[in-house]
């Protein structure tokens, strides 16, 4: 029977259901999920020793002999094996394996694998890994050559997976009758690369480094290649999507402008040109509106929302949570007074768009489950996303006509190569600048053991700030869970909320989380903007968009468990009025000093900058951490690096002329690497 890249698994030699059920815990159902299952990383064992060598070092790699094999039949089963070199003599010992016994023949040649290990004055040389000697050292699987590391699970360990596709490729005549390159030699030479079966049969069996770097040059090639369709097929489509093209109403925007209580700083105005230009087009406007917290990216927005109206169009404005939906209604009104627009706010128990055209709506998700939306919808505006999805646009599409205008506003910043891979067609408007008038957040790394002198300290600048019987200094204080859990050893609010109360004696300390009702944390974050409370201990319920200028402390405690971009929108909740603002990261007790964890708390208090941080956290913990993998829809590389967006320009123009040739990319993508 010939095998196909879409066989399933079980039509290889030797792997049967049982085998297969594991191999399905690993992702691995088809001939192809195998071969794409490639070592993490790899152990070199291919300088040999000696046995003198061996014991001098205390590790490595020895060919022996064979000497003898004999078994103790104690609670454990001991198979001690004596192999001998032209050096000298070593005793192995193996437990719980006695079939050792029958198949280590006196006088078989050996390569051993194994570290010595020392309890006293003994030395042992305990369960040594080991491979029948081949007089070709390619012959080798585990043992003399380099060996890939899997991803391994319960019962599949990497020597069991290195055999099955050793067979495999055995089988299969080095993979090459097996997987069709999808692509074509001009392609292959024009960027240097090796075939696909080649780079397959290197990256499991590599011979030397070079055939590891020449493989994954290429794998790295085949994941880039994968994205630049997916942005390059998004930007065809939206070629063909058309919106209503609007004036600018210079002179509106410019009361508009000149009604603020401040003047917009350059990065503003430059984000209100692009949006402007963008949406006098017919090509929808397709933009990421990219800043840090605080920088002032809701009244960019709101000069673009003021142009569609004026224009005589209605717009949506969409927030991740009811508060912040509700806040918006709120400062829309207000800085819309005197511009004559309707504002409807459109929240979960209030669903009813009135079916009155050109106005305003500003509302959470929910507003996408509306049957009807106003027909001359033109402009979305999607604040703080945290996701990184299309899918509200397609969403939207199903129900409009023309497509109206996105402009989406990122919660946090998004480095570079993160919205270049990932949004590739969308444009995008930095705001690095902050307003002027605000002043740095001080930040502070707080070492544990300073930790109540960091309450105390705390405790006396609140008092300190009281005027007229109204503490005017608040405290925001952060832990990682609501109660404490068996799994999870980490500090939880309940718990501390109690520490905190004592701590604070005389003061007003509250709790806050996600698990409240809607009601009691709308009650308790009005309370705390009316002063009446000092101190919130909250879990990150806080983390997205609230505003409480007289907030001016931050203390995030087990700061360690955090992301530094989650840190970094914590840390954006104090800072918001004219006062001076503080943040404490203080790490668990169980962070050590110039960890990597220490380092990165430092790192972040020494930087103030959103986008520093962003960057910091993407190259020192990779995408997936930083940003979850599943939920984020960010694309996870095995081999390719999120930051190389030179490879990234290189596929996305090879993708451009493919898709040109034949817009079916469906075949090239089913045999691509993943
Ligand atoms: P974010 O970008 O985090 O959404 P906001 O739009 O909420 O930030 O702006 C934060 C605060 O800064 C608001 O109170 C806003 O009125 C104010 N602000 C915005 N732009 C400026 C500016 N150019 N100068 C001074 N204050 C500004
Ligand atoms: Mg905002």
């Amino acid at each position: 029977m010939s095998l196909f890249t879409k066989s399933p698994i079980t039509e290889i030699k030797g792997i049967g259901e049982k085998l297969a059920e594991k191999f399905s815990k690993l992702n691995i159902e088809t001939v192809q999920d195998l071969l794409f299952h490639i070592p993490f990383r790899y152990q070199d064992t291919s300088s040999i020793i000696s046995i003198q060598e061996f014991k001098e070092r205390g590790e490595g790699t020895f060919l022996a002999q064979i000497e003898k094999v004999s078994t103790a039949y104690l609670r454990k089963k001991i198979t001690t094996v004596r192999v001998k070199d032209d050096t000298g003599f070593l005793n192995l010992t193996y437990f719980n394996q006695t079939y050792l016994q029958k198949s280590l023949k006196k006088g078989d040649i050996y390569l051993f694998s194994a570290k010595i290990t020392q309890r006293g004055n003994r030395k042992n040389v305990y369960n040594p890994k080991f491979e029948i000697f081949k007089e070709d050292p390619q012959k080798q699987t585990d043992l003399g050559k380099l060996v890939g590391i899997y991803p391994e699970t319960k019962g599949l360990s990497s020597r069991i997976i290195r055999s099955k596709i050793s067979d495999l490729q055995k089988e299969t005549g080095y993979f090459k009758k097996l997987l069709k390159d999808p692509l074509d030699k001009e392609t292959l030479n024009e960027f240097r690369l090796i075939s696909l079966s080649d780079a397959i049969s290197k990256i499991h069996f590599p011979e030397s480094q070079e055939d590891i770097d020449d493989a994954r040059k290429r794998l790295a090639f085949d994941e880039m290649l994968r994205i630049a369709f997916k942005i390059e097929t998004q930007a065809l489509k939206q070629q063909k999507e058309v919106s209503e093209p609007m004036d600018i109403k210079s002179e509106i925007l410019n009361d508009f402008i000149k009604s603020l209580p401040f003047e917009l700083t350059d990065d503003q105005n430059k984000a209100v040109e692009e949006i402007l230009e963008d949406t006098s087009k017919e090509k929808p406007m397709n933009r990421l509106l990219n800043g840090d917290v605080g920088s002032g990216k809701t009244v960019v927005s709101a000069i673009a929302i003021l142009n569609t109206i004026k224009n005589g169009y209605s717009s949506i404005l969409i927030a991740p949570t009811t508060v912040l939906a509700k806040q918006h209604y709120e400062t829309f009104n207000k800085i819309f007074k005197n511009f004559n627009i309707d504002i409807e706010l459109c929240i979960s128990t209030k669903k009813i768009i009135k079916r009155v055209d050109n106005k305003l709506i500003i509302g959470t998700h929910a507003i996408l489950y509306e049957k009807e939306l106003p027909k001359d919808l033109n402009l979305v505006v999607i604040d703080e996303q945290h996701r990184f999805g299309v899918e509200q646009r397609e969403y939207f599409k199903e129900k409009t006509e023309k497509s109206p205008h996105y402009l989406t506003m990122t919660a946090t910043p998004i480095p570079r190569s993160l919205t270049e891979v990932f949004f590739g067609g969308l444009n995008v408007s930095e705001i690095r600048q902050k307003p002027k008038y605000q002043k740095e957040i001080k930040t502070y790394f707080t070492p544990y053991r300073k930790r109540e002198d960091c309450f105390n300290w705390i405790k006396n600048k609140i008092k300190e700030s009281k005027k007229n019987s109204i503490y005017e200094n608040q405290v925001f204080v952060i832990y990682p869970l609501i109660e404490e859990s068996e799994k999870l050893n980490a500090k939880a609010v309940l718990v501390e909320v109690e520490y905190l109360k004592k701590l604070f004696k005389g003061l007003n300390v509250d709790f806050l989380h996600g698990r409240l009702k809607e009601k009691d944390k709308e009650k308790l974050l009005k309370d705390f903007r009316e002063k009446k409370i000092q101190v919130l201990v909250s879990t990150t319920v806080i983390e997205v968009g609230i505003d409480i200028p007289d907030a001016t402390i931050m203390v995030i405690e087990d700061a360690e468990r955090f992301g530094l971009a989650q840190l970094h929108q914590l840390r954006g909740r104090v800072g918001r009025g004219e006062k001076e603002s503080y943040c404490f990261v203080i790490p668990s007790s169980s962070v050590e000093k110039n960890s990597p964890s220490q380092k990165r708390l430092i790192y972040f208090a020494n930087h103030n900058s959103g986008f520093e941080v962003a960057e910091y956290d993407l190259e020192s913990r990779g995408p997936g951490e930083v940003y979850g993998l599943r939920q984020s829809g960010i694309p996870v590389f095995k081999v390719a690096s999120i930051h190389d967006i030179k490879l990234l320009n290189k596929a996305r123009k090879l993708a451009k002329i493919y898709l040109k040739e034949d817009n079916n990319s469906e075949k090239i993508l089913q045999n691509l690497f993943r």
